[in-house]
């Protein structure tokens, strides 16, 4: 049985050019020339609302390499960790696409769902696991942080 090493995975990505995705209805679309910096999912009380009860899935990205068409809003707040942070929607169809921290512009996190072959985003830690209602399903075979963990990049 083969395995897949995350190499095979990133050579992949390299070869077969850039990383894209979009919102539900199409009308803001990405692209991305870099590989993830890291994976994570998050449990914190603001990605369930926007999981709808579930924790989120985001995909690290350096902001340089993140090109986006389309429109989008701009939700801005002070995050359980304190910073400044951006939510962008597609304001047509709602649909979560990014999130920013002013403490680190230099990165962008994709929610995952939006990337066109979500299988590229292999979660390596579960966080804020401390704010996961009781019933939450956490992948018993990644590290959990209860809070915001080291920054990515
Ligand atoms: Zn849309
Ligand atoms: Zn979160």
């Amino acid at each position: 049985m083969p395995v897949r090493f995350p190499s095979v995975i990133i050579l992949a990505m390299t070869t077969t050019g850039n990383i894209t995705g979009g919102c539900l209805c199409k009308a803001v679309r990405y692209s991305v020339s870099a590989v993830p910096v890291v994976t994570r999912a998050c449990w914190c009380r603001v990605c369930q609302y926007i999981g709808a009860g579930s924790g989120t899935v985001n995909t690290c990205f350096p902001s340089a390499a993140v090109t986006v068409t389309g429109e989008l809003r701009d939700y801005v707040m002070t995050a359980d960790s304190g910073n400044l942070s951006h939510r962008r929607f597609c304001p047509s169809c709602g649909t979560h696409l990014f999130s920013a921290s002013e403490a680190r512009p230099h990165l962008v996190f994709v929610r995952a769902g939006t990337l066109d072959d979500p299988e590229l985003a292999r979660p390596a830690m579960s966080i804020w696991t401390s704010m996961a209602p009781s019933w939450a399903c956490l992948d018993e075979r990644l590290p959990k942080v209860e809070r915001q963990p080291p920054p990515a990049a």
